[in-house]
């Protein structure tokens, strides 16, 4: 049995088949559990269990008993899954990012918001067309609110609507 053991790691005996079986690595967060050398024997020890003392109790008896079956391809499935959630992660950050930025947006060119409706329109006879935001276009100053204005600004003309049509993307 020595030989078995080289590096004098702790041992059990099996519960189910009685031979001594040796820690390893996968166990180690749930040694002081592990009653079985194999999964084999970890099948046995529940069948026997389920059998002895109902099927009811069976469920909890497992959840107390740590996975000893699991072995290096469930670690591999572990780090994908972070990997996938880091992934989705990272792009839902820049999907936010470049929404706060301007996703489409453009700025009124009166009080410079970004905003995803603009209406094209002169105010007044030098500048010529302007892009103007809903709330600078409501005011007496612009149309007043009236697609061709409200008279109070006799150089008001009615050029369209400019959409964002990056929002209903
Ligand atoms: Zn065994
Ligand atoms: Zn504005």
């Amino acid at each position: 049995m020595k030989a078995r053991n080289p590096n004098n790691l702790p041992e059990k005996v099996c519960v189910v088949c009685q031979r001594p079986f040796t820690w390893r690595k996968k166990w180690e967060r749930c040694w002081d559990d592990v009653t079985t050398c194999s999964k084999r024997c970890n099948n046995e020890r529940k069948r026997s269990n389920r059998i002895a003392r109902g099927a009811a109790d069976a469920e909890g008896e497992d959840a107390m008993q740590c996975d000893v079956s699991s072995d290096a391809s469930d670690g591999a499935a572990e780090k994908a899954n972070k990997k996938a959630a880091k992934k989705a992660a990272k792009a839902e950050r820049r999907a936010r990012r470049e929404g706060v930025s301007s996703g489409g947006q453009k700025a009124c060119d009166l009080c410079a918001r970004s905003v995803d409706l603009l209406i094209r329109c002169e105010i007044d006879r030098s500048s010529g067309w302007r892009m103007v935001c809903g709330r600078c276009w409501k005011t007496p100053a612009v149309a007043g609110g009236v697609p061709d204005g409200d008279g109070q600004n006799p150089n008001y003309r009615y050029g369209g609507l400019w959409k964002n049509l990056h929002r209903t993307m």
